[in-house]
Parts: C-alpha cells; sequence; structure tokens
C-alpha cells in the first residue's frame, strides 16, 4: 500500500528521515503539500518563497519519477480523503515545533490513528529536539552559554542520502496547482527584484553550503560581523524551509573544525543558536506573543503601529544610515545581515521605545528566511524582555557601530541612493521594489534623523530608569 509523505516545512529528499522510512514501508510513496490555515496565516515574503520552494520541489521529486500532489482544507481532513482515495496504510512527516503546528499535529494524528491509520512524525528540523536537553534539575535552558555546553559533544547521526527513485503509485491523485494557490500574491514588492536573491532548492543550498565551508568559513568569525561582506552562510533561508538541514551544516562545520579551519567552532555555535531558539518556543510558547519577561509588560512601550516613526522605520526613511541601510536591504533581497537586524531592532525598541511585537511583524512579513523562533528570539533580545537578553539600557548607537562595522560606508552606499550621484544598482533597486504609494524617489533629500542618536538613547534610559519593576 502507498505511504502519504505529507511535506511541511522540509522541502528537501536528501536527509529526510520520514521519506527514508517511507521507502523502507516498501510501497510507492505520494507526497503531499497541503495549504491549511498556518500556510495562509504566512507573511508576505515567506508565503512568496514557500510557493517558490514548493515548484522547485515538484521539480526535483519529477526528476525521480514522483511529483508533489497539493491540496487545500483542514489538514487532518485532507489527508483522510487521500487515504480513501489513494488506499495509503500510513502518513508520514517531520515535525514542526510551534503551537499552532503542535496543536494541529495531534489533531491530526488522533483522526488517522481513529481510522486505523499509521501515523508517523519525525525529527530533522533540529538536531537537539527541545525535551532532549535538560538542565541538572530536570528543567528547561533558559540561558545559552549552558545550552551550548549540554549539546555540543553530543553525536548527532550522519546525514541520510537522498534516494534514487521513487516508485509511482499505480495512479496520481488529483491535484491542484500553485497558481490557483497564488502564495505570492501579496507580494507587491516587486517579486521580481527579491527573485535574483533567492537561493532555491537543495541542490542550490548544498553548493552554498560547500562553498561556504571552502572559502569563507575560516575567516568568519571576524567576517560575520561586516554587512557589506559576503562573510556568512546564508543558509537561513533554505533552513527556514527544510531545504537543508542543521545536521548537513553540522557535520560541514565539524569537518572544518577538524581541519583547522577557524571560524567552524563559531558556526556550529550559531546553529545552536537556532536549536536554543526552538528550545526556548517549545517550553515557553509565550516567546512568540508576549514579553517572555512578564514584567515588561509594564514597561511604557509605544503600540502604534501607524505612527510616523514607525512608518519610516519601515521605509528605510529614519534619516539614520544603519537602520535605513539594513531596512531596505531586508525589502530588496528579503534577508538582513544580522548586525544589522541587532541595529534596527535596537532602534526600534529603543530610540523609538516602540514594542517589539510591531518590528518582528514586519520583519515577518518581509523576511524570506522567516523563521518564528529565531524571529521572536532575536526581537526579545534586542529589545531586553527576553531569556538571556541584552540589557534594555545597553542601546546600540548607530553611528558608532558604522564606525566599527561599515568603515569605509560600503554598506550604507550600496543601499541608500538619496545624496548620490551615480548611485549603486542595488540602492535604486529598492526603489523597483517598494510600492508607490510611498512615494519615495531616489532624488529626494536624505531625512533628517526622525529620532537622532543621542536624544533617543537618552528618552529610552530614562523610561528605563523610571520603569516600576
Ligand atoms: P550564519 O551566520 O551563517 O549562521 C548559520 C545559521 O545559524 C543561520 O542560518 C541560522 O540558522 C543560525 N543562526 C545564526 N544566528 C542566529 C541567531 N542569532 N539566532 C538563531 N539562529 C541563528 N534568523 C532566522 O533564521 N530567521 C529570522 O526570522 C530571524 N530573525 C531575526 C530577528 C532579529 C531581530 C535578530 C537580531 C536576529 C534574527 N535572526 C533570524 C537570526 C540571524 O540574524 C540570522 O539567522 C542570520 O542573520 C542568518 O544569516 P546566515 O544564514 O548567513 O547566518
Amino acid at each position: 500500500a502507498p505511504t502519504l509523505l505529507w511535506m511541511r516545512r522540509d522541502l528537501r529528499l536528501s536527509d529526510h528521515p520520514a521519506l527514508a522510512a517511507a521507502l523502507d514501508r516498501g510501497g510507492p510513496v505520494i507526497p503531499v503539500f497541503i495549504r491549511d490555515g498556518l500556510v495562509d496565516a504566512l507573511g508576505t515574503a515567506p508565503a512568496w518563497r514557500l510557493g517558490l520552494g514548493i515548484g522547485h520541489l515538484d521539480g526535483a521529486l519529477r526528476d525521480k519519477g514522483s511529483r508533489l500532489t497539493l491540496r487545500s482544507g483542514n489538514a487532518a481532513e485532507v489527508l483522510l480523503e487521500l487515504v480513501e482515495e489513494t488506499g495509503a496504510r500510513a502518513v508520514h512527516w517531520m515535525r514542526a515545533y510551534d503551537p499552532d503546528s503542535v496543536d494541529r499535529d495531534t489533531r491530526v494524528k488522533e483522526a488517522l490513528k481513529a481510522r486505523g491509520i499509521a501515523a508517523e512524525s519525525f525529527a530533522g528540523h533540529l538536531m537537539f529536539e527541545p525535551w532532549t536537553v535538560e538542565t541538572g534539575q530536570g528543567g528547561y535552558y533558559k540561558v545559552y552559554t549552558p545550552f551550548w555546553r549540554a549539546v555540543k559533544e553530543r553525536d548527532v547521526a550522519a546525514p541520510l542520502a537522498a534516494p534514487s527513485d521513487l516508485a509511482a503509485p499505480d495512479s496520481w491523485p488529483g491535484s491542484e496547482t500553485l497558481g490557483d494557490w497564488g502564495l505570492g500574491r501579496f507580494m507587491d514588492r516587486g517579486a521580481e527584484v527579491v527573485r535574483p536573491y533567492v537561493r532555491l532548492g537543495e541542490d542550490a543550498a548544498q553548493g552554498r553550503l560547500g562553498a561556504f565551508m571552502a572559502s569563507k568559513v575560516a575567516a568568519y568569525d571576524t567576517a560575520r560581523d561586516i554587512p557589506s561582506e559576503d562573510g556568512t552562510s546564508g543558509l537561513s533561508e533554505n533552513l527556514s524551509l527544510g531545504e537543508i538541514t542543521p545536521r548537513q551544516c553540522w557535520h560541514a562545520g565539524l569537518r572544518a573544525r577538524e581541519e583547522g579551519k577557524t571560524g567552524a567552532e563559531t558556526f556550529l555555535q550559531e546553529l545552536v543558536w537556532r536549536e536554543f531558539a526552538y528550545h526556548l518556543m517549545w517550553h515557553t510558547p509565550r516567546l512568540l506573543t508576549g514579553n517572555w519577561r512578564e514584567e515588561w509588560d509594564g514597561f511604557p512601550w509605544n503600540e502604534d503601529r501607524r505612527r510616523a516613526e514607525v512608518r519610516a522605520w519601515e521605509r528605510g526613511r529614519t534619516g539614520v544610515a544603519f537602520v535605513d541601510a539594513a531596512m531596505r536591504e531586508m525589502y530588496v533581497t528579503g534577508r538582513m545581515h544580522n548586525r544589522g537586524r541587532m541595529i534596527v531592532a535596537s532602534y526600534l525598541t529603543k530610540h523609538l521605545m516602540t514594542h517589539w511585537r510591531i518590528g518582528c511583524d514586519w520583519f515577518e512579513d518581509c523576511l524570506i528566511d522567516w523563521d518564528p523562533a529565531s524571529n521572536a528570539l532575536g526581537w526579545q533580545w534586542s529589545a531586553g524582555s527576553g531569556p538571556d537578553a541584552t540589557p534594555y539600557f545597553r542601546v546600540f548607537n548607530p553611528e558608532t557601530q558604522l564606525d566599527r562595522f561599515d568603515k569605509g560606508r560600503t554598506y550604507v552606499r550600496r543601499w541608500i541612493a538619496e545624496g548620490q550621484k551615480s548611485p549603486p544598482k542595488e540602492a535604486l533597486s529598492y526603489f523597483d521594489a517598494i510600492p508607490r504609494s510611498w512615494k519615495m524617489s531616489a532624488q529626494d533629500d536624505y531625512p533628517a534623523p526622525v529620532v537622532g542618536p543621542k536624544e533617543g538613547r537618552k528618552r529610552a534610559l530614562e523610561a528605563y530608569e523610571n520603569r516600576d519593576f
């Protein structure tokens, strides 16, 4: 009998335990993607990027004699229908860890089991599942360094190879089309501007991992902090959709470390930051929705999203060069350098005293590497409300940050056209990407700061001194 492979954020064929186990059952495998409420709830750029990923995966499956069946609706109902149509006796999938997915998957499992269908979920989106890492007292970790120490020596099984070909069932179930789904329909930021920056699919991700290990990881320790350089792996986009697995990255990192490449250890640590974010999200789902340190509910956050200052921040028009460059980089490429993420988050939550949730939501709409856990942890870390966070009184000064991390001003010139005689193509492409309603042009004068670095810092620190917790 066939096995249904319910694919979600695992758009790959290699290192895929749910697929490998489905093949072990002996019958044909029917890969399915379901557009359910969770897909419809995705932000603009993540939904668009998911659509690209699904289309690419279908192509990769067809190369092996298989294909991806697309269906919309409630996941449990759709899977039961497909069981009926195909005679499948088992459904396999890769586990997810955010609360909404966990709820859905629990219901799906119950519904399938009630009908006598084997429903099996597998680990792979993470190396260390959240409940497998415990402190000496049996609790979860709230601080990164001890978490790192707890996992760094663990054995991580070698990644699985991709199957060579996939047997087709007697007939394929009917499928909807990606075009009908219109996952990119809200992508009014010129999708064609963003598209060249997308690294699509498993093969491209593997190629980048190899190139990064061959020529970049050695200098990663220092290059990773310079936003004008291509010094990081850039694999977050692929990790987010499971086009590559953390353990494929981990093993490549271990090999580089054995070869004596200096930055390899730091790279491994960064992969563990991702694991730590999931660990916290799973144990404390409020990480996604509210101040992780609840006393921060009493802080005078400004929660009005429509303020002119917030609009200026979203549009890269705060008049603070590092902030604006990074916001524009995100709009054009769907990604932002980590240094930029820290700086724009600090500026929004401290200089503009805006609730981190507002920035977190904007990122969720703009990033093609959007990840629920890493995004929320990054924002709460920056705002000071999170676990193991940077203290609120550590306000990044976007000007001194420039002197440290963009000395030659390469990054800000790359992204800010205003005031340049012949701006680079990236800076101009920003104006092709943005909606007309923003009424911005490359010929505009660059604005004065909406809130200056010094006054913003002073105001934030005063509010912090006067807080009543
Ligand atoms: P590399 O430096 O090559 O690191 C390798 C991998 O390690 C990354 O791909 C990522 O999976 C993981 N990693 C690295 N840094 C972190 C981190 N600080 N936290 C968690 N995982 C990390 N990352 C996302 O993947 N999606 C997000 O939506 C996201 N939002 C963020 C929001 C804020 C405010 C901040 C401060 C950080 C956010 N990050 C997010 C974390 C980090 O900025 C990105 O993972 C990183 O910039 C991705 O680039 P890279 O793949 O080249 O990373």
